[in-house]
């Protein structure tokens, strides 16, 4: 087994320089703690920027000596790569548009990109210097989107999960960055691409099928052949950490100490790093409407604020702390009394015994960003309450809200709400108070960042265990030759070729994919072996097929099965077959081409399609969606069948089927070669209905119950050929 590498901007340490000496810490957030469990065993190692400047080689050199042993590797961004790369194109660019904040602040500064590129180039190097075949990297955060895909296109081979940590946003909003294909087809280059919550999978994989060329099913995505997958892990803390905190001396003095200092109030605490996404002005806001609104609380509450120091290069940043002193004086000035003051508020970071102790003696945790990708800082409150008690408010657009939903969850946006909010955690008895923390407790317990990172590794390996039995099932040259060998030495042949989708590509006008010269070629020649019995098998109504083949030397069967043609005879259907159902079925289906631009209906003698190849994307599953469960009973009731296919729905009698068909056929004769091809639903029948023996390709997707799959009616025309051609 190979080693773990993980990737991040920032590594997990703090390097401290006197003179010319530094001097290293490790880090403790959670999430340094969580991989701690990773990238300290075996040979693993963690990759990233060491957090300070260092342009002198011989430095550096000391610099790389020292964090081995922490089995860390650096690397070395100068001023202008963290002005361009981090504080530009991730903290400027990426950041305001993830959280939904585009219009504002973004410009799109072409520089910026420029060192995007170059700093994830950068990191490649780095990771490539140290990886071998075997090992698994693992890549963290927005600052990295492009790396998995910058690894993947030198080492194709190597098993690269990626993690993104804020929120993923719609399409609408991810659209508007310049770059959006080359950031997505940069995460695509992950074989597991992870998010906090559900929504973002979806967003992602709204973005990833509209902007790439790829196919989803579900939370798969089909890259040429390459399968990757898109899922939710919500990351966890390490909730026994804070708990145990709480019963250090040196935490328990400091609680013993804030409790005799607030003995006479309830305590409200926000903790947040500076950041416009956390809404600490709308906060201030609802703080001030609650004093406002209840002077009961005037000196009863006090409000224990603690803002952390981040980003203040960044413009916005400091104009948002300028407005927060602002308020808070505010505030303070209105409503305080010669002995008390409703805001505590602090510019600065605290050890974590402090916040610990704070957590544990404050009432309410008040957390309400106006976006956040998960939010720690409310799972550790509920880590910390060791007695059950307190509440917590907080912001439905904090993923933590996905799973904290004993919490008294507001719309930060919604500063009465939040008021609201307050009001009730004042007065919630403690009874409710227990049996809400409790099950947080409970939930923060079992998800912790342990899980997080096991499920997440174990989920990875699954998708590469996925891919390697897929690239197993690709009619590659190797597949192709085995089966050329069986071919040849087979007495008697039958082939089932479906047509669109298979022999010729899609059209969006259905009667352009006629079939060209080199298809006649190839038909002509696999007819021409006396051994081969061609069966064209197709959805088509018989008289186009009888247009287009009716010269050659296939058979024939048509309309799902409908009806059949052995080659030189005529045409029959299935006898007892009726349409009176149609005149039911036509009228539904004519309202749906009315509300939908782009689809039409067509006809043929046992069934009706109605077709939305043509349709907006989106609004044509939507519609097929509602027409399947518009018609779900009436066809059952007259024993009919809906059949969901390649941007189609068909609707037909249950007796017409392809694998019924196909069998049918099967039975005349001894074969000792059978093979089939097709691309949709309705091949699905054929594959299941054969012999396991049997060679069953689906064309296209890969989720089948086929054998073997192809990519593209180009494939199956060379494979065709390929078996055709004469070895002896
Ligand atoms: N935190 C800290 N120092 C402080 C206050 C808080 O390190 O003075 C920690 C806090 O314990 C939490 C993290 O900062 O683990 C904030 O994480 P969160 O997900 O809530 O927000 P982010 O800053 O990642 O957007």
């Amino acid at each position: 087994m190979g080693k773990t590498i993980i990737v991040s901007n920032r590594l997990p340490v703090k390097i401290i320089q006197e003179n010319d000496k530094y001097s290293y810490t490790p880090s403790e957030g959670g999430l340094a703690t969580g991989l701690g469990s990773i990238y300290q065993e075996g040979d693993n190692l963690w990759i990233g920027w060491p957090g300070l400047e260092v342009t002198d080689p011989a430095q550096q050199k000391e610099v790389i000596d020292e964090l081995k042993p922490l089995r860390l590797l650096p690397v070395f961004l100068d001023q202008e790569e963290i002005k361009e790369y981090y504080e530009g194109f991730s903290n400027e660019i990426l950041w305001p548009i993830f959280h939904y904040y585009a219009s504002i602040f973004t410009t799109y500064q072409q520089s910026n990109w420029d060192f995007y590129q170059q700093v994830n180039n950068k990191f490649k190097e780095a990771v490539l210097s140290v990886a071998e075949p075997g090992d698994t990297i693992w890549i963290h955060d927005y600052q990295l989107l492009l790396l998995p895909g910058m690894i993947r296109a030198e080492q194709a081979d190597l098993t690269i999960g990626f993690f993104l940590h804020i929120p993923f946003p719609s399409y609408e909003m991810f659209r508007l960055i310049p770059w959006r294909t080359e950031l997505l087809e940069g995460m695509a280059g992950a074989d597991l691409v992870g998010f906090h919550t559900y929504d973002d999978v979806q967003h992602f994989l709204n973005a990833a099928t509209r902007i790439l060329p790829v196919n989803s099913h579900s939370n798969i995505i089909s890259i040429n052949d390459r399968q990757i997958v898109a899922e939710a892990f919500p990351l966890g803390i390490d909730n026994q950490k804070f708990a145990g905190l709480t019963k250090t001396p040196e935490v328990q003095e400091q609680i013993d100490l804030l409790k005799e200092n607030f003995k006479d109030y309830k305590v409200i605490l926000s903790v947040d790093r500076l950041d416009y996404s956390k809404g600490i002005l709308q906060r201030l806001q609802a703080i001030e409407l609650l004093l406002e609104l209840h002077p009961e609380y005037i000196g009863k509450i006090v409000i224990y604020m603690i803002v952390v120091p981040s980003r203040d290069t960044v413009p916005q940043y400091k104009k948002l702390r300028d407005e927060i002193d602002k308020r808070v004086g505010n505030i303070n000035s209105l409503y305080r009394t010669m002995d008390w003051t409703p805001i505590l508020y602090f510019y600065r970071s605290f050890a974590v015994e402090t916040i610990s102790a704070l957590y544990s003696m404050a009432h309410i945790g008040l957390v309400t960003p106006m976006r956040d990708g998960m939010n720690l800082v409310s799972k550790e409150y509920v880590a910390s309450r060791v007695q059950n008690n307190g509440v917590l408010i907080l912001s439905e657009m904090a993923g933590a809200s996905k799973e904290l939903l004993d919490a008294i969850i507001v719309n930060p946006n919604n500063i009465g709400d939040i008021t609201r909010a307050i009001v009730k955690a004042l007065s919630m008895p403690e009874s409710e108070q227990k049996h809400r923390m409790a099950q947080m407790r409970e939930l923060v317990s079992k998800f912790n960042v342990y899980h997080w990172v096991k499920i997440y590794m174990e989920k990875l390996k699954e998708v590469k265990q996925m891919q390697m039995t897929m690239k197993s099932r690709h009619v590659d040259q190797q597949v192709a030759d085995k089966i050329k060998i069986r071919y040849d030495e087979a007495k008697k042949r039958i082939l089932f070729l479906d047509y669109d989708g298979t022999l010729v590509g899609f059209q969006t006008n259905i009667n352009q994919a006629s079939p060209d010269e080199k298809l006649y070629q190839l038909i002509e020649s696999l007819t021409a072996d006396e051994k081969n019995e061609v069966v064209l098998i197709s959805g088509r109504d018989h008289q186009k097929l009888d247009e287009w083949f009716g010269h050659t030397n296939v058979h024939m069967i048509s309309e799902h099965g409908a009806w059949q043609k052995s080659k030189n005879q005529q045409w029959k259907s299935i006898r007892g077959l009726n349409d009176l159902w149609k005149a039911d079925i036509l009228p539904i289906l004519h309202t749906y081409v009315d509300r939908t631009p782009g689809s039409f209906i067509e006809e043929k003698s046992f069934s009706l399609v109605w077709h939305y190849r043509k349709a907006q994307k989106g609004l044509g599953e939507l519609r097929a969606n509602e027409l399947i469960n518009n018609l779900v009973y009436l066809t059952k009731d007259r024993g009919l069948q809906l059949l969901p296919g390649n941007k189609v729905i068909e609707i037909k009698n249950i007796e017409v089927n392809k694998g019924k068909a196909a069998l049918s056929r099967l039975y005349l004769e001894d074969y000792d070669f059978v093979f089939a091809v097709g691309d949709d639903h309705t091949d699905e029948d054929i594959f299941k209905s054969l012999p396991e023996a049997a060679y069953t390709v689906k064309v296209g997707s890969t989720v089948s119950t086929a054998r073997f799959y192809v990519r593209n009616p180009e494939e199956v025309r060379s494979f065709l050929t390929k078996l055709s051609g004469s070895t002896k």
